[in-house]
Formats: C-alpha cells, structure tokens, sequence
C-alpha cells in the first residue's frame, strides 16, 4: 500500500490549505509547478502511461506527473524533502530521435523516491529508472531508483538504507544492469539480486515484466523468491583504492580515455548519427531540438553548438551525471574492461 507523498497529502486534504502556508516559500514554488504541470496532463498521454506504461491512475497522481507542454514531467524530491529537478521523459508521440529521458543541467544524480527508504518498509526493492519504480508501485512494491541510470548509485545513500530487511536489486537484463546492480550490492550486502526471465528478452526491465508480458504481481512474488546475494567473488573490486582526485595522476585518466571511444560512451545515453568523420546527436544538456550536439572521434571530444557545453569523455560523464572525479574514473574503467572483453 503506498503511503502518499507529502506533497499529495498537501494538495489534497482540506488542513492543508493553510499548512501550505506554512511551508518555505521555494518549496511551495515547486510543489505548485508540479502541480501546475500535473493538472496540464493530456488525456492521451495520461491513456500512455495507463495502458502503455502500466502506471496507475493513483500512482500517477501521488507521484504528480505531469505535462510542459512538449514533454512528460517527473518531480523528483531530494533527501531534503524540497524539488530536486524534474525527469523529463519523451513524448510517446515524438518520433524524433530525441533522448527518452532528460534531466535538467546541473543535476545531481537522486534517489527516487526518498520518502520510500524513510518509511523503512519490510521490503524494498531498487530498480532502473524512474517509469520502473512506478509500475512497481503500482503493484504495490516499494521501489526506489537512481535517477542516473544503472551506472550510478551514490555511496552515501547506503547507510539511509539501514533498518530496511529485505532489500532487492531488480535492474535490467543486460550487460549495464548487471553491473549496476553489483554496484548498488557492493554498498549493500544484504541487498539480493533479482534476475528477471529471459523472457523479457535482451536489455528486458520491470515494465516488459508486467506490460508487455502480463505478468502479475503473484509472479514478481516468486521471482523475488528465487533472488539470492551477490557472490562473495563479484563483490570484489579489483585495485580499489580510496580514490581521491589527487591520487589519481592525469596519465590514469588519459590512460582510461585512450581505452574507450567517445563515442560509444557517448551513444549509450544520445542517439548519433554518423556525419563525415564525426557523430551528431541531440544535446543532453539543453533542450534541444536540432541535433545540436557533436562528437569529435578523433580529438576525442565533444561540443554543443546551441549551449556551448564542451569537454571530453571524463566531462561529459561528470556533467550528465554529476559525478565526481574519482567516480567517473570507476565508470571509464567499466567502460574499458567491457570494450576489452
Ligand atoms: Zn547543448
């Protein structure tokens, strides 16, 4: 049974017209721009998340999404309980190449949704994106995801999970979502690891599970019987070492950038197109609507024509998801084990 978020128990009940009142004048902003875009939801994207995204129609409401008029609006809160940012996923009518998922510029990578981990519910379970979490819900599982995909979960999330008893990794069924999910593992031991079926298919997720594939919320049941913890031997993370920038010499990095093409890493969150010897896309990092975005495979660099934005591999990473230094080293150096396997 999800408990409703704070801010729906702030916009529905009659007491909380004047608790608003109450609350800091930028959070007030916030929860009345979600609301504002809530209340802008289309009926046919609203029958999309219904019937195409299996979310239901109180899920919908309790996580207040919502419409901008070009994409569908996701309110994600921070651990301080104020508006973090808000996910900004396609269009379902869009047939553009446009990125399935933006956030805006200057984002921290956040935990969706907060206020499941401080409830401390008996099970939790930690998937792969936003749309995930909420069919989930919707069959009343208590779910939680980072908002930077499966190559992110922040070390200091871990001890907020404390006091959760059975904790279960449910991501992807592919090669990032196995690693990913031995990350979230790493950091929580007792946490077990969910294998969806091969059903789902290559790269298949929770909402192949119960959309595509019908199944019901008994069958995700007995899928989480069979999860088990991680190997002892996968939790290992070879030359661990605590990773400061400064114990990390720039020949490292430029080791790691010699070992993986930009525009591989590039491509798994922009669609690009090949163009002469370079590769152009849409930008991640401003709302773009020409493919603004280019990628220089043999300086190995990119640069945005509309925002300007520019760097490198290591840039890049840092910038889409707010990691820090010595954490895009980690994700380069998965990179370049997969491209050497
Ligand atoms: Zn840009």
């Amino acid at each position: 049974m999800p408990a409703p978020a704070t801010f729906a128990v702030f916009c529905s009940t009659s007491e909380a017209r004047y608790a608003r009142d109450m609350i800091p004048e930028p959070t007030r902003v916030a929860i009345e721009l979600a609301l504002s875009y809530h209340k802008a939801l289309p009926e046919r994207i609203l029958d999309y998340l219904i019937n195409e995204r299996g979310i239901s129609h109180r899920e919908i409401e309790f996580s207040l999404l919502g419409w901008n008029g070009r994409r569908i609006t996701i309110p994600v809160w921070g651990r301080d309980g104020k508006l973090a940012f808000f996910k900004l996923a396609k269009d379902p009518g869009d047939t553009s190449d446009s990125p399935k998922m933006l956030t805006a510029v200057g984002t921290s990578a956040e935990l969706y949704a907060w206020d499941r981990v401080r409830l401390k519910p008996s099970e939790l379970i930690i998937c792969e994106g936003e749309f995930d979490r909420l069919v989930l819900e919707t069959h009343g599982f208590p779910a939680v995801t980072s908002t930077a995909g499966a190559a992110v979960f922040r070390p200091d999330w871990a001890p907020e999970f404390q006091g959760i008893r059975e904790i279960y990794i449910c991501y992807d069924r592919d090669e990032a979502g196995r690693l990913g999910a031995l990350r979230v593992a790493r950091l929580l031991p007792h946490a077990k690891l969910v294998q969806l079926p091969e059903e789902v298919g290559n790269g298949g997720d929770v909402t192949d599970f119960f959309v595509r594939l019908h199944h019901t919320r008994e069958d995700f049941l007995e899928l989480l019987k069979t999860a088990q913890p991680a190997q002892a031997a996968d939790l290992v993370v070879p030359d661990r070492r605590p990773a400061e920038p400064k114990d990390v010499g720039d020949s490292e990095a430029a080791r790691l950038k010699a070992l993986v093409t930009i525009e591989h890493v590039i491509g798994q969150s922009v669609p690009l197109r090949p163009s002469g010897e370079n590769f152009t896309g849409r930008c991640p990092f401003h709302e773009d609507h020409a493919p603004s975005f280019v990628v220089f495979p043999k300086t190995r660099s990119f640069y945005c024509f509309g925002c300007q934005a520019r760097g490198d591999v290591l840039t890049y990473l840092m910038r889409r998801d707010n990691l820090s230094f010595p954490e895009v080293l980690d994700v380069v150096r998965r990179f370049a084990a997969e491209a050497q396997t």
